[in-house]
């Protein structure tokens, strides 16, 4: 339907973009109708009204836009779309333009519609996704961890620099690969598994050492102790994983040596008193839950400060380094010797009963005694232990059990030392 100017003005006052009607007449372009928008976006001129002709009243670079395009619409019925930074004062702001044909009645006046839609708003939230984006590779680049990430069959598509030197693979070899490669050949066989495990889960990240000590594999062959968490993204339908690997061998390296520390006795090198009262916790409840048997032998130098007294602090540490290498050639591979604190020692025999206890007890008992520590000098110098034999009774716990092995020991000694218990 044909509209007039009046509805025309109605019209293009309710919509929400810079809008403007123009008919050509000869080499002028009208405007019948344009909304406050539309003046806005031409800089406010007083002299745009309706039956203005664009041609007398832009100078702009808006304006030369447009009187450039529009030939082009009236002549060829075809639309055409920018998209452009026009001046206006200072600044310069983008917009885009659409210059299209009205559908007119047979033998009237070819109209055309400007619309403008200012993209100031898109154009800074492209600056913000580019700086994000940068942000973001700028900080993956850099960061110390291996960030890796596959696709759901777990092909490698990317690698930063990290990864490449932690695994020794440059990104250009090793993109396109699968996973696996990065991986010791044990881990390899059920890896595929797991990632579809956690495809299907709900959560979208995961630590994977929540269960066992995760390894990685260098191109040289060389494993080391990672740590590895994981998260998944849906990247265009389809999952993408992203792992940030750790290389840890140095700290798991640091936790041994400190838990080797908490449970070694620095002097002869045997478990100490820490060891003994944790092992001695486990052993009373491995007792308790399936009736595994066990025997403490608590064993102790015979006269040991009148050696210290006669021979010196330094051949005493000697003689109790000698009772340690001795005892741990003489009894068996379970057996968990301990020292126990100054010149006592503990051993726990697993599996073993009270009669089969006291033959070890007694075998360890006569051997010390037969032999003797060689001193400075050559000289011979002989020592002797006594032990109080016990064995785990259902009614015993750690601390009852202990007290036995005392007061045995006691018995021990009071018996004329260099025995065992009766
Ligand atoms: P008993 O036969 O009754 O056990 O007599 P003992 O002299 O061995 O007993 P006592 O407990 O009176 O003395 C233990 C001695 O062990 C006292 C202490 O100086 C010595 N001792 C404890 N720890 C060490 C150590 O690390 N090195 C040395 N050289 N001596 C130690
Ligand atoms: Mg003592
Ligand atoms: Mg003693």
């Amino acid at each position: 339907m044909l509209k007039t100017p009046q509805k025309l003005q109605q019209m293009v006052d309710a919509i929400h973009a810079s809008i403007a009607v123009v008919e050509r007449h000869e080499h002028e372009f009208i405007i019948l109708a344009c909304n406050e928008r539309f003046k806005n976006m031409l800089g406010e001129n007083p002299n745009l009204t309706p039956y203005c002709s664009l041609n007398s009243i832009l100078a702009t670079s808006m304006a030369n836009t447009l009187l450039r395009f529009l030939p082009e619409v009236f002549d060829t019925d075809e639309p055409i779309e920018l998209e452009q930074a026009f001046e206006k004062g200072q600044k310069s702001k983008w917009w885009r333009l659409f210059l299209k044909p009205m559908a007119q009645p047979h033998g009237h006046q070819k109209r055309v519609m400007i619309t403008g839609i200012n993209m100031d708003d898109k154009v800074a939230l492209e600056t913000e996704i580019n700086k994000t984006g940068a942000r973001y590779s700028s900080v993956v680049k850099g960061a110390f961890d291996a960030i890796i990430t596959m696709d759901r069959y777990q092909t490698i598509n990317y690698f930063n620099r990290a990864a490449e030197l932690i695994f020794e693979y440059s990104a250009e070899e090793i993109i396109g690969k699968p996973i696996t490669s990065l991986m010791p050949v044990r881990h390899r066989e059920h890896h595929s598994e797991y990632v579809e495990e956690f495809n299907n889960e709900i959560v979208s990240s995961r630590d994977m050492g929540e269960r066992i000590q995760i390894y990685g594999l260098k191109k040289s062959g060389v494993e080391f102790a990672a740590e590895i968490s994981i998260s998944k993204i849906l990247v265009e339908g389809e999952t993408e994983f992203t792992a940030i690997i750790r290389d840890v061998s140095q700290r798991t390296q640091l936790l041994d040596e400190l838990k080797f520390k908490l449970n070694t006795d620095y002097l002869t090198g045997l478990r100490n008193r820490n060891y003994l009262d944790h092992k001695l916790i486990s052993m009373s409840n491995r007792f308790k839950r399936y009736g595994f048997r066990f025997s403490l032998l608590m064993i102790d130098l015979d006269h040991f400060k009148q050696i210290n007294d006669t021979y010196g602090h330094m051949v005493g540490d000697q003689i109790l380094k000698c009772f340690a290498d001795a005892a741990t050639a003489l009894l068996r591979e379970g057996d968990k010797i301990a020292r126990f604190g100054g010149e006592e020692f503990a051993v726990i025999l697993p599996g073993t009963e009270l009669y089969a206890a006291k033959l070890t007890a007694t075998r360890l008992c006569k051997h010390i005694s037969e032999q003797a520590f060689i001193g400075p000098d050559e000289k011979v110098i002989p020592f002797t232990v006594s032990i109080g034999v016990v064995e785990f009774e259902p009614e015993d716990d750690v601390k009852s059990i202990m007290n036995r092995a005392d007061e045995a020991l006691y018995k021990a000694k009071v018996g004329g030392r260099n025995r065992i218990s009766d």
